[in-house]
């Protein structure tokens, strides 16, 4: 077991991020010493040296465990020595972890949001529309096939959700999941509304500075039993959100997905369970408020 865990966030920006409030909760709570840093590493090409350099620390054991946000969950696979089936299958990671020397690309994102997903106060049938289509849609997408859901993914373009659509429906189960695609507009959308029971924004449309933004098109009424998830926590009730309550439907924001992935990661580096209700207390009240609540 190391003595000092040297941990961190591989991201493109990451002045936000909530990442190194909640992993040093789990270090002190677990009693480890260690600590997290931000790897502000650009988007590829230009950031590709920079990326392969701190691969090579982690492999040489100067790191025992990265997470990867925004922009690098899909490209960095290529650059990986191997991937457990779960970041295989979904073709995103966000945690990375040392086996024997060689580099593995983790995707907890997808468990964070399963557990999220069971405590929703959902109703009516499986059926779902994901908003956006990529590295955290594949694993929110791949999330409700397993589990029976069929899903409709919409984004702004249209060929980048077909191929989300195309590459996860096989991992459909039960033989009722099943995913199509289309365009996030209106037209397409509307013809998808009926008996829908969840929407997701699994894009970033919404998130600060930007909170006037919504990915959801002007004028087109929510399905009328539908619950909305937004993986944006930041601002604690998004654009999004504030239209689901005008519309008198239950919402929630990412922040217990949040939560749940960073546990997984921190358990996935260190062996040790770790209490999500030590990491949900360090992060500021500002994000918690609205997240608990539902109409
Ligand atoms: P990503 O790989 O960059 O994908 C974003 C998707 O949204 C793409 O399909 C993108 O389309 C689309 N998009 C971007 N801006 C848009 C806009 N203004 N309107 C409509 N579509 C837009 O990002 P990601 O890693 O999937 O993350 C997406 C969001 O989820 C972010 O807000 C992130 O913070 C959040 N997230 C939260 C959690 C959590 O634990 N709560 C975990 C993971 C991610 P283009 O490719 O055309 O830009």
């Amino acid at each position: 077991m190391p003595t000092h865990y040297s941990l961190g966030l591989i991201g493109y920006p990451l002045e936000h991020s909530l990442s190194p409030v909640m992993h040093k909760a789990a270090l002190r709570t677990t009693g480890l010493t260690g600590s997290y840093s931000l790897f502000l590493i650009p988007p590829l090409p230009e950031g590709k040296p920079l990326l392969l350099k701190l691969f090579e620390r982690f492999r040489h054991g100067e790191l025992q465990g990265l997470n990867v946000t925004i922009p690098h969950k899909e490209i960095v696979l290529p650059l990986l020595d191997d991937l457990t089936p779960t970041a295989r299958s979904i073709g995103a990671v966000n945690a990375l972890y040392r086996d024997s020397g060689y580099l593995v690309g983790d995707n907890t994102d997808a468990r964070g949001f399963q557990t999220d997903l069971a405590t929703l106060p959902l109703t009516g049938e499986k059926k779902a529309i994901v908003l956006g289509a990529g590295g955290a849609a594949r694993a929110v997408v791949y999330v409700l096939l397993q589990e029976g859901w069929q899903v409709h993914v919409a984004s702004r373009r249209a060929d980048q959700a077909a191929r989300l659509a195309d590459t996860l429906s096989d991992h459909a189960t039960n033989g009722a999941g099943c995913a199509t695609a289309s365009l996030l507009d209106a037209i397409s959308l509307r013809e998808r509304l009926s008996k829908c029971s969840l929407i997701v924004n699994a894009t970033p449309a919404g998130m600060s500075p930007h909170i006037c933004d919504s990915p959801w098109p002007t004028n087109l009424p929510f399905p009328k039993d539908a619950c909305l998830y937004d993986l944006i926590y930041n601002p604690a009730e998004t654009s999004f959100m504030r239209f689901a309550r005008a519309s008198g439907l239950p919402s929630r924001n990412g922040l217990g997905m949040l939560v749940e992935q960073a546990a997984l990661s921190f358990e996935l580096w260190t062996g040790q369970t770790v209490s999500r209700d030590a990491i949900l207390s360090a992060i500021p009240d500002t994000y918690q408020y609205e997240s608990r609540r539902e109409v």
